[in-house]
């Protein structure tokens, strides 16, 4: 297939590897972390970790939209499947998120409330046309890759007249987590080098979105696909760019990703959505002007007004080191609940339940025999 079987030859991977290791200067380790939990699974699915220098050292990022939520958001989301009338549709993932207590929007769903899995929000707005008589309730989650669906959606809802279809908005944004990464420690980013930037992300919001970040901490930024030679070459460029002590935004997936992203997908999430003064991730703490709400002129579709929820806190399971599996600070095989108690069929956080968690890509693709 055009665009994938060529970024997939085995050959040229280990030029590149080899490219690599050439690169490398003696003795100095280069700690590179991938933003993106898609990327993630791809270093992993393909045994990247097998055929680069032991001078690289790849770190996991926050980028996965289903661990970074808090499980105030989901304990908040499983109050919402419980209202009456209600139906509380998500992506699968989300539904076996624990919350607080372990308690899941499959348990609920167990327990007698509606809770529907979707594959898009689109057959959310048409599930509210066929059942007028319930409120349909999508738990939007996602950075911008999924924020402009979540604003057409809205968009269309209002053009039909819906009254009965409510979005609860956990949208985020990237730039704002990896400012926040950076900037929370007494030696901002001390523990990164470098980034390989988010592919997906990217293609919405472009290159230029992660100027202000690489100037400020200078930190070189990649922007990778998700194919094998793609984080390679991004690899190499990094390698490069610290060698020269250099800390550009650099375009490897120039395929998809323009400096200036997509101007359209840009200007249906402006018309829609505005900032939250901040909002409390999972791992990285409270983040000022990080994530999404409706505007007032979509307050009829917002969720949060429509059903007012109780504030809760966030409790984490005693034993799991998501927090710091977030922050790039922790190997998911160093958890000591990992692939003992925590496995992708008992999971205990959220890193091993997403298909972009890295507890769980760790889990597929990287344990040792
Ligand atoms: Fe949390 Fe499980 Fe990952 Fe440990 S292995 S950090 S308990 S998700």
């Amino acid at each position: 297939m055009k665009y994938i079987e060529e970024f997939r030859d085995a050959a040229l991977a280990r030029t590149l590897a080899q490219a690599i290791g050439q690169a490398v200067e003696p003795g100095r380790t280069y700690r590179l972390m991938e933003f993106c939990g898609g990327h993630t699974h791809a270093i992993y699915r393909y045994g990247l970790p097998g055929l680069l220098p032991k001078a690289i050292k790849m770190l996991h990022g926050p980028g996965c939209p289903v661990c970074v939520l808090p499980i105030a958001r989901v304990d908040q989301a499983i109050e919402l499947a419980g209202r009456p009338g209600v139906i509380l549709c998500s992506y699968g993932d989300m539904l076996r998120v624990p919350g607080s207590d372990r308690r899941t929007l499959l348990q609920a769903k167990a327990e007698g409330a509606d809770v529907r899995m979707l594959y898009s929000i689109d057959d959310a707005v048409t599930l509210a046309r066929q059942l007028p008589q319930r409120a349909i309730i999508f738990f939007a989650i996602g950075f911008e890759t999924t924020t402009p669906a979540t604003a057409l959606a809205i968009l269309r809802a209002q053009k039909l007249g819906l009254s009965n279809f409510f979005v609860f908005c956990n949208h985020l944004l990237t730039p704002a987590a990896l400012d926040a990464l950076l900037a929370d420690s007494p030696n901002p980013g001390s523990w990164i080098d470098g980034f390989i930037g988010p592919a997906h992300v990217s293609t919405v919001i472009g290159t230029a979105a992660y100027q202000q970040v690489a100037r400020r901490y200078r930190k070189p930024i990649v922007i990778a696909g998700f194919e094998p030679l793609d984080l390679l070459q991004a690899i190499l460029m990094l390698v490069r760019q610290l060698n020269s002590q250099r800390c550009a935004v650099e375009n490897q997936y120039h395929r998809v990703v323009r400096p200036n992203g997509n101007r359209l997908a840009q200007d249906y999430m402006a018309q829609v959505f505005c900032l939250r003064a901040s909002f409390a991730w999972r791992g990285l703490g409270t983040i000022a002007a990080s994530a999404l709400a409706l505007r007032p002129a979509f307050a009829s579709f917002d969720a949060e007004r429509h059903f007012p929820l109780a504030d809760r806190l966030s409790r984490e399971h005693p034993g799991c080191a998501c927090p710091a599996v977030l922050r790039g600070q922790l190997d998911p095989a160093a958890c000591q609940l990992f692939a003992v108690a925590c496995t992708p069929a008992n999971p205990l956080g959220a890193c091993m339940i997403s298909a972009e968690g890295a507890c769980a890509a760790v889990y597929a693709y990287g344990r040792q025999p």
